[in-house]
Formats: C-alpha cells, sequence, structure tokens
C-alpha cells in the first residue's frame, strides 16, 4: 500500500478521488504542529508545519465519508476531559469552588482513533497495517479480538508536540518473538494506550484492557472520565 491508494481499499465499496486524510487529528492541534520521527515521510528528523499540512492521499472519498468525524471527536473530548482535570483551576468559572462533573468519551471512537491513526502512520512509511485494525476502524465485525490496553497515568509528564502541551506521540511496537505481531502505543497528552492483537504484560502484569473510569484528585474533588464501550464490532471466530 502505498500513496495514492485508499488503505480500506479491501473491505470493498471505493469510490470517487483519493483525498487528503490528516495523517493526525486536525482538531487536536493549534494552526502550527511540530513533528518528530517521520523523517522517512517529510525527508527531515524535526520541523514544524502548519497542521493543514500534515495530510496525504491515502484514502479515498467514500472511505474518507464513512471514517466520519466520530472517531476524531473522540479523541479530541478526551483531550479537552484530560486538560480540564489537569488544570482545573484554569477552567472558566473555577473561581467558584465546584465539585468537578463526571466527564464522559466514546471508548468506541477512542479505539476506532487509535486503529485508525496507526494506519495512517503505517501506510505512509510504506508499510501494510494488520487489516483487523482498519475493520475495527470502519465498524466492521473483527475476526480476531484487539486488546486496547491502558499504559500511562494521566499525572505523568510527557514531550508535547503543540505549542504548549504534547499532544500526541506514536510507536509501533515490535515484538520480541516471531508471533509478527502489529501491535502500537498512542500516547495523548499523557493518557497512553497499547493496542495488540495478543495480551501483553507490563511489569509481569497482565494490563487493563478497555480502560472503564479514568481518576484523577484535583484541588477540587476527585475528577472522573468515564469510558462507554457499548456497541463495538463483534468478534467472529473461524468456525471452519
Ligand atoms: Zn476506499
Amino acid at each position: 500500500m502505498e500513496e495514492g491508494k485508499c488503505w480500506a481499499a479491501f473491505l470493498g465499496g471505493c469510490g470517487g478521488q483519493i483525498t487528503k486524510e490528516h495523517i493526525v487529528t486536525q482538531g487536536l492541534f493549534g494552526r502550527r504542529v511540530r513533528v518528530d520521527g517521520l523523517a522517512g515521510w517529510l525527508g527531515t528528523p524535526k520541523c514544524e508545519m502548519p497542521i493543514r499540512k500534515l495530510t496525504s492521499n491515502i484514502l479515498c472519498e467514500h472511505h474518507n465519508n464513512e471514517l466520519g468525524r466520530t472517531a476524531d471527536s473522540a479523541a479530541i473530548h478526551l483531550l479537552k476531559h484530560l486538560k480540564a482535570i489537569r488544570y482545573p483551576m484554569e477552567l472558566p468559572g473555577s473561581r467558584i469552588l465546584r465539585p468537578p462533573v463526571e466527564r464522559h468519551v466514546s471508548g468506541l471512537g477512542l479505539g476506532r482513533w487509535l486503529c485508525k491513526t496507526h494506519c495512517n502512520l503505517m501506510i505512509i512509511n510504506g508499510i501494510a497495517p494488520d487489516p483487523e485494525y482498519i475493520r475495527y476502524a470502519f465498524l466492521r465485525p473483527i475476526t480476531k479480538p484487539i486488546y486496547f490496553f491502558f499504559a500511562g497515568q494521566v499525572g505523568e509528564k510527557k514531550r508535547f508536540a503543540d505549542s504548549r502541551d504534547a499532544v500526541v506521540s506514536y510507536r509501533q511496537l515490535i515484538a520480541d518473538d516471531d508471533t509478527g505481531c502489529d501491535a502500537f502505543s498512542i500516547s495523548l497528552a499523557g493518557f497512553q494506550s497499547v493496542v495488540s492483537l495478543i495480551p501483553v504484560q507490563q511489569n509481569g502484569k497482565e494490563m487493563i484492557d478497555r480502560i472503564n473510569e479514568l481518576q484523577q484528585p484535583t484541588p477540587l474533588g476527585m475528577s472522573k472520565i468515564i469510558f462507554d464501550w457499548s456497541e463495538e464490532p463483534g468478534v467472529i471466530s473461524d468456525i471452519l
């Protein structure tokens, strides 16, 4: 797969022109983005560019439309909530000392965003992502379970890529055995997910798959983000 082709083509239903897809969701950033680690694609190790240029011709019009805005908006909501619970005193009206409100994020939308961001970054580097991630991003039934492990504490400091705060960092994870498993980690403002097709352990412990609730103590009380994982695509097992 390469630029100029649709990375969702194997699902069928391609149509229209090949359109520009934002490699990482535009709405997460200000006008400019600092990019590091895409040397193969950009030709330079580090650079700053207008966010509107961080695009590639890798999805057809039909599939771009089908992907829609739901996945992007889950990531944008989560980023907003993370900022709110991390800096509660910077929220409008925070001088009135009210306890924090419960915040909600679509787990399904977040999962789709993780999968499609991975697909975009694999494709621009000339690597085919595992088809399961493409199916999940497009809400098609998957044939193997996908694990969405929570790996990072919200309070952790991370490298930021926007003007002030770290927004997204991505790593392709290479298995140290021969499974050839396509796994990756994405950190959204310190909220780190490890996504894999096989169970993963961290420090000898099984990790949490699909976090339901994130809590963060704040000066105004305990802040909570609730994740709703209902209506995920089902897993079709190999019957034959
Ligand atoms: Zn297509």
